[in-house]
This record gives structure tokens, C-alpha cells and sequence, in this order.
């Protein structure tokens, strides 16, 4: 039985590991739930549930729930709830699904209290990858991933070292466009939100649909596959695959190559995440190869889709820069869905405000607050 916190609950990612723990009530309990805005859900995943504590971002709809909850369960609000959360003396693992960068602090303050974590939150590796890897190495716990990708990588590796790998190979779906003939470069000026929303494979929150369609999660993957697996970024690859039937694929030095396959569905990723190092039994995937017929593969179109060269060029140069395009993506991901710019212009924008940024190298997580914040402002103005 594995003590679980989830914090980000009534999110995809959250909702999801609802499923999976409900799927699986005798390996892992939830006793803790962080929610954002949502307490209506919060209010009835606490009652199903019956988490020790839970967590709410306003405090004066933490005192309502507490009204509605009675002593039962302790009720804690703001950034101090999650740090709570992630503290708590019986978790076992937290689960970080918090869009943005609200998750970092409680990532750090879980692995200072000896707990392992698992990271859905892209932020967290893509920002601070070198300060919380190195945590996590000094307090001998275990940062795994819930992103399907770096699920597979982590399962093909089976604990290999780096130096008996020759390539990382993320997969990715390429997107709604994907299709050169449909979409050449001309037309994605006119791409509105409404298109940019339609992912062929995964259903998932509206940030992530939108960096799936310039390739920016892809991206960020990328420098999260870094410092997860302790790879320099000249050996993280990616190739299109849109079927999203192979999760990712491990390359090793004799050539062999190690792949993860299923229908895509995150609740695997997640289980595999809360029940490691064991395979526990659930009927929830099915994967029929017949029914696919064939699975295909063909080289990224980095001229269409820039976001893969800038991301691995932030994580080439490393320091603030990664927190760098993260923040300014995120800006210019919120201006193209409230229409102020266009599709091409989202990286455009990263672009600029990566060519003004000062790296500062081996920064402190001050530094790369400060560089998130400056990114923010910048992105802003350009
Ligand atoms: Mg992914």
C-alpha cells in the first residue's frame, strides 16, 4: 500500500490518478488532495476518499470547506497548504500535477522530507531540473515520471546508466499539423485556437493541447528527458509518430533499441508511477495492434516547427535559459488564446525573449524565479 498526496486533483492529470487509485484501492490510498479553484469536486473527492488533509488555493474557500467537512479532515489554503501537503509525515509519494510553476516549492520540500515524487508538472524538471535531481540524489529518493514518454524511457532503461545509452528517442504525434500538404508554413497564420485545440490522440488540459500543436511540450520534454536521465541534450532525439502507440524509445550502445508500447491512455503512465517498482494488475488499457494495422514514423519538421531547435538550445546552454522559455512560452501560449497574436508569432516571441536573456549558470532557485519573472515581463513587452 502506497501513501499517496496528489496535489493538482480536479485537473486532467488529477482526475485521472482519482481513477487509477479507485481502480486499485487496495495498493494506494489518497491522503492528501490539493485542488486549485475547484471545490465542488475537491469537496466530493474528499468525501469518496477521505483523505487525512486536503488543500484549496483561497483561504476563504478553505474555511467553507472546513465548515462542510467538520474536523475530520485538516483543511489547509495557499502556496503553505501544498507545502503542507507534500510534507506530510505518512506520504509515501507525491504526485505534483500543478499547472505552472506553483508545484516547484512543495517538489523540493517533499524531497527534503525523504518522500519520493512523481512529476506531471513539466515546470518542475524543465526550470529547476539540475537543482531537484541533485535534491532528490542527496536525500535518496526517487523523481518519476508521469509524462507518458519519460514513463517509457524510465521502463526501456530498467535502471541502465547513461553511459550504456547511445539515443533517448521521444515520440511525438506531431500534432493537428502535422500534414505538410494541409498545413504548409504559409497557412499557419491562419491558425486559430479553436484548430490548435484539436490534438488527434490525446485529450488533455488547454496549455499542453496548445504547446502539442507548436511542438513546445515536445520541447520541454526534451530538457525534462536531460536532467531526468542525467543525458546531455545532443543525445535526446525525437521522431513523429502519430499513432501515439509507441511512447518513447531507448537507443543503446550496441544499437539495440527498447520501445514502450499501448494504447494511449495517461492512467498507465500514472499507475506504473504510483506502483513502482511492481506491475499491478488492471484492465483499464487494452492494446490491439490489428486494429492499428501499422505504425508510422517520420522525421520532425523543426522549419514548420521551431520550438524543438529553441528547446534544445535552451537546454544545450542550460542555466536560466530553460525557465526562460518556459515562461515566455506560457505568455504567448495565454496572448494566441485570447487572440492577441497569432499561431507563428507564440514562437516567434520565445525566440526573442530567449535572444535578450543573460544566462546565468548553476543558478539558485532565487535565479531562476528571477529569470522566470524577467522572461514574464519581457514576453510581455515584446
Ligand atoms: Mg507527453
Amino acid at each position: 500500500m502506497k501513501n499517496v498526496v496528489l496535489l493538482g486533483s480536479t485537473g486532467s492529470i488529477g482526475t485521472s490518478t482519482i481513477k487509477v487509485a479507485e481502480d486499485l484501492p487496495s495498493h494506494i490510498r489518497l491522503i492528501g488532495l490539493a485542488a486549485g479553484n475547484n471545490t465542488e469536486l475537491l469537496l466530493k473527492q474528499t468525501g469518496k476518499h477521505r483523505p487525512a488533509a486536503i488543500s484549496i488555493s483561497d483561504p476563504k474557500k478553505a474555511k467553507q470547506l472546513q465548515n462542510a467537512l467538520g474536523t475530520s479532515v485538516r483543511v489547509y489554503a495557499g502556496d503553505e497548504g501544498l507545502l503542507k501537503l507534500a510534507t506530510l509525515p505518512e506520504a509515501d509519494i507525491v504526485l505534483i500535477a500543478i499547472v505552472g510553476t506553483a508545484g516547484l516549492q512543495p517538489a523540493l520540500a517533499a524531497i527534503r522530507a525523504g518522500k519520493d515524487i512523481a512529476v506531471a508538472s513539466k515546470e518542475i524538471l524543465v526550470m529547476a531540473g539540475e537543482i531537484v535531481m541533485s535534491e532528490a540524489k542527496k536525500h535518496g529518493v526517487r523523481v518519476l515520471a508521469v509524462d507518458s514518454e519519460h514513463s517509457a524511457i524510465f521502463q526501456c532503461l530498467d535502471d541502465k546508466p547513461s553511459s550504456s545509452v547511445r539515443n533517448l528517442w521521444l515520440t511525438a504525434s506531431g500534432g493537428p499539423f502535422r500534414d505538410k500538404a494541409q498545413w504548409p508554413k504559409e497557412k499557419f497564420a491562419e491558425i486559430t485556437v479553436e484548430l490548435a485545440l484539436k490534438h488527434p490522440s490525446w485529450v488533455m488540459g488547454l496549455k499542453i493541447t496548445i504547446d502539442s500543436a507548436t511542438l513546445f511540450n515536445k520541447g520541454l520534454e526534451m530538457i525534462e528527458a536531460r536532467w531526468l536521465f542525467d543525458i546531455e541534450m545532443a543525445r535526446v532525439q525525437v521522431v513523429v509518430h502519430p499513432q501515439s502507440v509507441v511512447h518513447s524509445m531507448v537507443e543503446f550502445v550496441d544499437g539495440s533499441i527498447i520501445a514502450q508500447l499501448s494504447t494511449p491512455d495517461m492512467c498507465l503512465p500514472i499507475q506504473y508511477a504510483l506502483t513502482y517498482p511492481s506491475r499491478v494488475g488492471s484492465d483499464r488499457v487494452q492494446t490491439n495492434f490489428a486494429k492499428y494495422g501499422s505504425l508510422t514514423f517520420e522525421e520532425p519538421d523543426t522549419e514548420r516547427f521551431p520550438a524543438l531547435n529553441l528547446a534544445r538550445r535552451a537546454g544545450e546552454i542550460g542555466g536560466t535559459l530553460p525557465a526562460v522559455l518556459n515562461a515566455a512560452n506560457e505568455v504567448a501560449v495565454e496572448a494566441f488564446c485570447n487572440r492577441k497574436i497569432s499561431f507563428p508569432q507564440i514562437t516567434a516571441m520565445v525566440a526573442r525573449v530567449m535572444e535578450r536573456h543573460q544566462v546565468a549558470q548553476h543558478p539558485t532557485l532565487a535565479q531562476i524565479l528571477e529569470a522566470d519573472a524577467w522572461a514574464r515581463v519581457e514576453a510581455a513587452r515584446v
